[in-house]
């Protein structure tokens, strides 16, 4: 793994998600590598494009441009990260996630995590001191292990995740699980989803899912490495269509709240609290 440290101008951004106000993304490339991730299509720096889950860039002077830039900025809701995971590896090492959070709360930001990594839970105590301004979504796009693998080549294993969920909900965390990809044909039974909506019920999370898209370098990965069919688009088709019924009548079986990503910025704007779509 390759880590590249440089500087930036810009440490948050507007967010084209109608569900966040700004972003603020630490890295730049993510080592997860996922092979449907479509983070990949908006990364602008080559290196970590071409080389992605290989090299990751750092931006060092986050913290002095975050301070700089929040300074009369109108407060929002804040995603980290929308390109990257803000917990992957590399935040072992540099902290910057941890460092973004803390400012932005402090400064009364209204921060949405998303990640697939129990490195988040270092960070509880942080997260329990601004309750109020914070939710956590952690990323499961299945249970079995073996299938997970499939997809999410360099990732922290699914009951990793669900003990990250577990401890964020008992130090009473607001906690979320983004189900997405879900993959035609390969994680769309009701059964395998089931599971996930057992563990939202378990650790009081309600559900965001989304399905399959593909988009123009994540299908690199696809083609080549995916070992089933891959779907083609599957918006406004008569699958799509089933899935959102199934997804419905499995938070209704269960009694977890659930929207599809699409609604999102419904409940978001309602409730000051907002998610992303990737990682
Ligand atoms: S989907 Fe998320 S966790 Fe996976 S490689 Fe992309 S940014 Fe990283």
């Amino acid at each position: 793994m390759k880590y590249i440290e440089y500087d930036v101008k810009t440490a948050i951004s507007k967010s084209n998600l109608p569900e966040l106000d700004y972003a603020v993304n630490p890295y730049t490339g993510c080592q997860h590598r996922c092979i449907y991730c479509f983070a990949i299509d908006f990364t602008k720096i080559d290196e970590a494009r071409e080389k992605w889950g290989e090299v990751v860039y750092v931006k060092r002077n986050l913290m002095e441009v975050l301070k700089k830039q929040i300074k009369g900025m109108k407060r929002g809701i804040t995603g980290l990260s929308s390109i990257t995971d803000p917990y992957q590896p590399a935040e072992a090492i540099y902290g910057l996630t941890r460092e973004s959070v803390r400012i932005l709360l402090s400064n009364g930001f209204r921060v949405t995590v998303q990640t697939k990594s129990p490195l988040a839970s270092r960070d509880i105590g942080l997260f329990a001191s601004h309750r109020d301004l914070i939710d956590v979504g952690v990323t499961i796009t299945t249970i079995d292990q073996k299938k997970a693998l499939e997809i999410e080549t360099q990732t922290p294993s699914p009951a990793q995740r669900v003990r990250l969920l577990e401890r964020l909900h008992s130090n009473g965390i607001k906690t979320w699980i983004f189900i997405g990809p879900i993959i035609k044909g390969f994680n769309d039974s009701k059964d395998e989803v089931g599971k996930i909506f057992q563990v939202a019920k378990d650790n009081g999370a309600r559900i965001i899912y989304d399905a399959y898209s593909p988009y123009k370098n994540s299908s690199v990965f696809m083609n080549n490495e995916f070992k089933h069919p891959v779907p083609e688009r599957t918006r406004d088709t008569e699958w799509r269509g089933d899935l959102d019924r199934m997804m419905l009548s499995l938070g209704d079986q269960f009694d977890v709240r659930t929207n599809s990503q699409d609604d999102e910025w419904k409940v978001a704007r309602g409730e000051g609290l907002g998610t992303l779509s990737t990682t």
